[in-house]
């Protein structure tokens, strides 16, 4: 790729108004203009956009950005032109958009205005979008959120999949970047050879989040843990929290409970319409409401910074899930407190869930949900645990900020052997 000689942090500071690139982003940056592949693992927060907005604005072309959700997309592309004057600079293609919206577009990306083209996976799909990309001059391609890729993610999407069969039929030259927050080693070798990935120069970043306290409690009966609940709440009164529960049915429940005790709270779950949804997140991100109580339809790409609880109702249904859901507290780097609730019932609800799924599919959904018994029951350190889980390191004894280490106790009381044992 042919790029105009302007140091980096010129253009840092030209197009976004940095002062100074945050963890790894310059490193990643001269990689994917050197043209190389690249694999960007980084938790949410740290700045994955950046990593290929910038090469996308400094290079020769259009760069294409495979994005899951259509929500999402409008989003980045809406920040992207607040921080351009020019309100072309980056467009999204997907089924949302009328005829004349779609030929403003691509007369856009014909005259070579357009630097970044946000695009689902279903667009890609399509034989005229092909048609019309092999044309075009392509920087590079950059799949955000690539764990979508693997079984093993939290969020898999059979379409993602497909990708590497789309980008042969557009150009099988184009240098692809491939970044996501969540990717133990098995999804990062599913991320690699699934977009086969050309040695691919990967750049991990730490998964630790120093300011989020964890503390797993045993769950006793419904009413007290409401108790619980109720009073965590009214401790930190007028902060933003979210509950998780496993089902659509709970959150409303809860919800009506949480407003019973005066605390302002909605639920969210994928079967209410999407005007309510909206309308239910917009009240979360704007305070009308202190808790919203989701399933986990909730929460990806919802960027409120000053989450400072998340309860899980219930255990997820892998430590993966664990990590991305806590992770929505403290992005601002302020105190972001993690309960998660346990009980055998819970394991066995999960387990029940899979009934009806293949052998193979109950058996991976087995171990990811033994994995995260395994965590509550641990009188280890918490950090440690989940680090470890995603294949990093804690150094130090005592991390100060999970119940293991500021409470050591023997063992998380559950009756009965926790742990699932599928009969084939
Ligand atoms: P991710 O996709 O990794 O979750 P984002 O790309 O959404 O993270 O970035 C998170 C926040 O960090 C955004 O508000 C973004 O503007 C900000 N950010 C990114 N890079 C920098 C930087 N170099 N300096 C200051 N803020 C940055
Ligand atoms: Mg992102
Ligand atoms: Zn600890």
């Amino acid at each position: 790729m042919a790029v105009a000689k302007v140091s980096l942090l010129d253009a840092l500071h030209e197009h976004f108004g940095f002062d100074s690139f945050k963890g790894n982003q310059e490193k990643i940056i001269k990689n994917i203009l050197s043209g190389k592949d690249t694999f960007v693992i980084m938790p949410t927060g740290g700045g994955k956009s950046l990593c290929y907005q910038l090469p996308a604005l400094m290079s020769p072309g259009v760069a294409l950005i495979v994005s899951p959700l259509i929500a999402l997309m409008k989003n980045q592309v809406d920040l992207i032109r607040s921080y351009s004057s020019k309100d072309n600079v980056a467009h999204f293609l997907n089924s949302t958009l009328t005829k004349a919206q779609i030929k403003k577009v691509r007369s856009d990306l014909t005259s070579g205005k357009t630097k970044m083209l946000y695009v689902a996976p279903e667009t890609l799909t399509k034989q005229e979008n092909i048609d019309f990309f092999k044309e075009l001059e392509i920087s590079f391609i950059a799949v955000d959120e690539a764990h979508c890729i693997s079984e093993w993610g939290h969020d898999f999407r059979p379409e993602y999949r497909r990708l590497r069969e789309m980008i042969e039929m557009i150009n099988p030259e184009l240098p692809i970047i491939a970044l996501t927050a969540t990717a133990t080693p098995k999804v990062q070798s599913d991320i690699v050879k699934n977009l086969e990935l050309r040695t691919p120069e990967i750049f991990i970043s730490s998964f630790n989040r120093p300011n989020l306290y964890y503390e797993i409690r045993a769950k006793r009966k419904k009413d007290l843990v409401i108790k619980d609940i109720v009073k965590f709440i009214h401790q930190h009164k007028g902060k933003s929290g979210i509950i998780y529960t496993l089902n659509r049915k709970t959150t409303e429940e809860l919800a009506d409970m949480l407003v019973a005790n005066g605390i302002k709270s909605v639920a969210y779950h994928a079967g209410l319409d999407s005007t309510t949804r909206a309308g239910r997140q917009d009240m979360f991100l704007h305070e009308d409401v202190e808790v919203i109580v989701a399933t986990i339809a909730f929460g990806m790409g919802i960027d409120k910074p000053d989450v400072r609880f998340v309860i899980h109702y219930n255990i997820p249904k892998s430590l993966e899930n664990y990590y991305q859901e806590t992770g929505r507290s403290g992005r601002d780097g302020l105190e972001g407190i993690c309960l998660c609730f346990y009980s055998y019932k819970d394991v066995q609800k999960l387990e029940h869930l899979m009934r009806d799924k293949p052998l193979s599919e109950r058996e991976m959904g087995a171990q990811l949900i033994n994995e995260t018994v395994a965590y509550a029951e641990s009188s280890v350190c918490r950090r440690k645990v989940i680090l470890h889980y995603f294949g990093e390191k804690y150094e130090g004894e005592n991390c100060g900020k999970c119940d293991n280490c500021l409470h050591p106790k023997e063992k998380i009381e559950v009756k009965n052997r926790a742990f699932i044992v599928l009969k084939a």
